[in-house]
């Protein structure tokens, strides 16, 4: 069985430990080739605007924007929290094709040797995360540490392990203790001693998720991936007692947000959608719940998801959506709906931005 722990310590007020950030993709080739026009326009570092509307978040990240910029307001801040023991969690949602697994990932995994990650600056939020982790604990005074990572995927509400190489493994179940601690059963949680280590459970995860999506037309655009990192670290408070601390990091590349709502669809793939549906729309209900302090009732148990996130989500946490968008006016229907709903998860005003981090 492996365990999660529970870190719901303490409550803290307000919701300046969610953020919502957009990041707008550069043009693709053919958006390019058919000479799209942009949809959006950057008007501010915080401000987004289409023909229809006007859109605040946390920041916006233009088209020209890179992994580094993405990584280091939306991530880094939250390494310290992680070994500070607490839990924290990146969300990428958008249309498929937008940039979310370029966002959380980058490159392509499958070419790249190991290596490579720490020099190439496609690398996305998870081998920077990586690297980061392992070099700020290298710069603490430590007693002991350890570092384990799991990588899961949720496809049509059943949870697999992409770190378990048997393709025909069944589901695995989640259980939930009243405190809000999160088990998934049978689920690898890897030891790793080194950001390579982790590059090469990334590598492997995402070759078997690629592997299923061959099998499965448009699988990957369907399903749900959580990629942790835990770490336990011991090390003497200021009295000089032994502490031990356990935080984490959840990076969850979402479902398309294109299959929200679509009609049409008949048996299989209507089941299908609707477990999208409801996983996506659950999680805006979480985050919105948690952001209004009059409101006790967090619907974690509504989907999936949230049930395998209740132990990172709310109390003393950090979360943050980064919503992907295309510029292009081929896809301005999505993308509205992608600003709405990032808009919906946090009700930002148009406020000076002062202390932002
Ligand atoms: P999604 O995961 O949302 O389906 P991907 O991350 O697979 O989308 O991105 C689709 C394509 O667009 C990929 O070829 C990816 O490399 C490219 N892409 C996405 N975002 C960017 C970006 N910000 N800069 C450059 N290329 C990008």
């Amino acid at each position: 069985m492996a365990g999660q722990s529970n870190n719901q310590k303490k409550k803290l007020g307000g919701c300046q430990n969610i953020k919502v950030v957009v990041r707008v993709r550069p043009f693709d080739e053919k958006e390019s080739r058919g000479r799209s026009r942009m949809a959006v326009n950057c008007i501010s570092p915080r401000e987004i605007q289409t023909k229809d509307k006007k859109y605040y978040y946390d920041r916006v990240f233009q088209p020209d924007c890179n992994q580094l910029d993405i990584y280091s307001y939306v991530v880094e801040p939250m390494i310290n929290d992680v070994l500070a023991g607490y839990n924290c969690t990146v969300f990428a949602y958008g249309q498929t094709g937008t940039g979310k697994t370029h966002t959380m990932t980058g490159g392509d995994p499958s070419s790249l040797s190991s290596l490579d990650w720490r020099r190439d600056e496609k690398a996305g939020c998870i081998p920077r995360a990586a690297a980061n982790i392992f070099d700020e604990i290298a710069s603490m005074k430590v007693n002991d540490y350890n570092v384990r990572v799991s990588f899961l995927e949720l496809y049509n509400e059943e949870v697999r392990d992409l770190l378990n190489p048997d393709e025909r493994q069944p589901p695995l179940n989640i259980f939930n203790d009243n405190k809000g601690a999160v088990f998934i059963q049978n689920l690898n949680e890897k030891n790793v001693f080194n950001s390579n280590d982790i590059y090469a459970l990334l590598q492997q995860g995402t070759l078997r998720r690629q592997t299923a999506s061959t099998l499965m037309n448009n699988h990957s655009s369907r399903s749900h991936t959580v990629f942790t990192i835990t770490v336990h670290i011991k090390e003497a408070d200021l009295s000089g007692e032994e502490v031990l601390k356990t935080g984490k990091i959840n990076l969850v590349d979402l479902a398309g947000s294109e299959n929200i709502a679509k009609s049409g669809a008949k048996d299989k793939r209507a089941l299908e959608l609707a477990n999208i549906n409801r996983s996506l729309l659950t999680l805006g209900r979480v985050i919105q719940t948690l952001t209004d302090k009059n409101n006790r009732h967090v619907p974690y148990r509504d989907s999936k998801l949230t049930r395998i996130l209740q132990d990172s989500l709310g109390g003393h946490t950090k979360t943050c959506i980064i919503a992907t968008v295309s510029p292009a006016y081929s896809s301005y229907e999505e993308t509205q709906s992608t600003l709405e709903y990032a808009m919906r998860a946090r009700d930002i005003k148009n406020t000076p931005m002062v202390n932002e981090k």
